[in-house]
């Protein structure tokens, strides 16, 4: 059975920040300014005194270019010649919900809108960079038909997509750019224009810890520029200790509040629709429960992971985030001790069972260092917590225990 898990990821950047970490590397991106007010769009416009200006809405989804507005207003991107317009257009822009093919069918408000200098493009390519698994190591993805959906590309074009796989030891070199502007159309100057701007892309992905670097449109512009004119970076969560920067520039304006009091504590929430709330620790774990609570007849309402290095207050902040959804029928802790110490998760659950005066049925299963310590922290609580044997066992008495309701 599919995992249902939306995979939220930890680190979220707008366009716009991803494209000043881009221009800061020496990538080549439009001019311009980010504004959340219709006055501010208008200075910004003039200052930018361009001949055409593009009007970008700042949100995390995309296909933002065919998305329509709760004000009406069709297209997240616009283009216009005429400063008074970008007025007019941002103000049909800022404070409306942008729906996307993306995006929740009610859309994502719009806080901030980017203002940008707009270049004729005379060509639309795809170009990205991700670490692949398959591949042990980075991989160049590129098409030279771009600026359209890449998915759709791949299912009916399977020929137009061209990879090229880096040894991240020898770094990319600069035949394997060359090749790669040319499967992606370049032709005379613009190609070693094109590679430049791969090997700059790459070694900004090496250097910001990145597992993706997409850009699409990397287009072509009239005057015989190549120019990345959309992006989009998914950052690998381990390196946060080393990127301090960039993680603190982490868009959580479109999280769930509940998802940002998890992060306040280092807990990751994820929010489903079902009623057993389940506490984890690790993503393989909160997979791994989520397809054993649907095989036994169950829905996961959440997962909270609580990751490694485990405190117990951490614990009891977790209880109350879990039990603070109405939809939460039952809890079902699922935790495997190698780092944690079960000791601490089976104290913090006990002192927050208490404080919080849990109302739902709590079925535990621990595994690991020091359960027994733990097991008898439980036992001897005279809480009415149900232990499990195993993760079969659990999710068994979870389902019962909301079924009875
Ligand atoms: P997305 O729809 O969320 O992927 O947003 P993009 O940033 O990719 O913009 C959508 C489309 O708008 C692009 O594919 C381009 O065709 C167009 N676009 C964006 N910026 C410019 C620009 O400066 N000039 C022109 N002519 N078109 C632009
Ligand atoms: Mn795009």
């Amino acid at each position: 059975m599919a995992t249902q898990l939306t995979p939220r990821r930890w680190l979220n950047l707008q366009e716009y920040q991803s494209k000043k970490l881009m221009a800061d590397n020496g990538v080549k991106v439009q001019r311009f300014f980010v504004v959340d007010t219709a006055n501010e769009a208008l200075e910004a416009a003039k200052k930018l005194n361009a001949k055409e200006i593009v009007l970008k809405a700042q949100i995390l989804a995309g296909g933002r270019g065919k998305g329509i507005f709760s004000s009406g207003l069709k297209g997240g991107v616009h283009l216009t010649k005429d400063p008074k317009v970008v007025g007019q257009l941002a103000k049909q822009m800022i404070g409306y919900n942008l729906a996307t093919k993306q995006t929740p069918k009610e859309g994502v408000k719009v806080n901030k809108v980017m203002v940008a200098e707009a270049l004729d493009i005379s060509r639309e390519t795809y170009f990205a960079i991700l670490m692949d698994r398959s591949c042990n190591g980075p991989v160049l993805v590129g098409s030279p038909q771009g600026g359209v959906d890449i998915e759709e590309v791949a299912a009916s074009n399977p020929e137009l997509i061209f990879k090229e796989q880096i040894d991240i030891i020898e770094g990319i070199k600069d035949s394997q750019a060359q090749r790669m502007a040319e499967n992606l159309g370049f032709l005379g100057p613009l190609k070693n224009q094109a590679a430049d701007e791969i090997k700059k892309l790459y070694n900004l992905f090496l250097k910001i810890d990145a597992t993706q670097v997409e850009v699409n449109p990397f287009g072509e512009t009239t005057e015989g520029q190549v120019v990345c004119f959309d992006a989009k970076i998914n950052f690998d969560d381990n390196a946060e200790f080393r990127q301090k920067d960039i993680f603190a520039m982490d868009d959580r304006s479109e999280n769930e509040p509940i998802e940002n009091e998890a992060a306040r504590y280092d807990l990751k929430y994820i929010g489903l629709d079902g009623n057993i709330a389940c506490f984890v620790n690790g993503a393989g774990l909160a997979m791994a429960t989520c397809d054993i609570i649907f095989l036994n007849g169950g829905k996961p309402a959440n997962f909270l992971d609580l990751g490694g290095g485990v405190k117990e207050a951490q614990v009891y902040q977790a209880f109350k985030l879990l039990t603070a959804d109405p939809k939460v029928e039952a809890i079902l802790v699922n935790i495997f001790g190698g780092i944690v110490n079960c000791a601490i998760i089976a104290n913090g659950i006990t002192k927050a069972c208490r404080e919080l005066e849990l109302k739902v049925p709590l079925v535990v299963r621990l595994e690991g260092t020091n359960v027994h310590e733990a097991q008898d922290i439980l036992s001897s609580s005279g809480l009415p917590i149900t232990s499990a044997v195993d993760l079969e066992d659990a999710a068994k008495k979870a389902v019962a225990s909301v079924a009875k309701k």
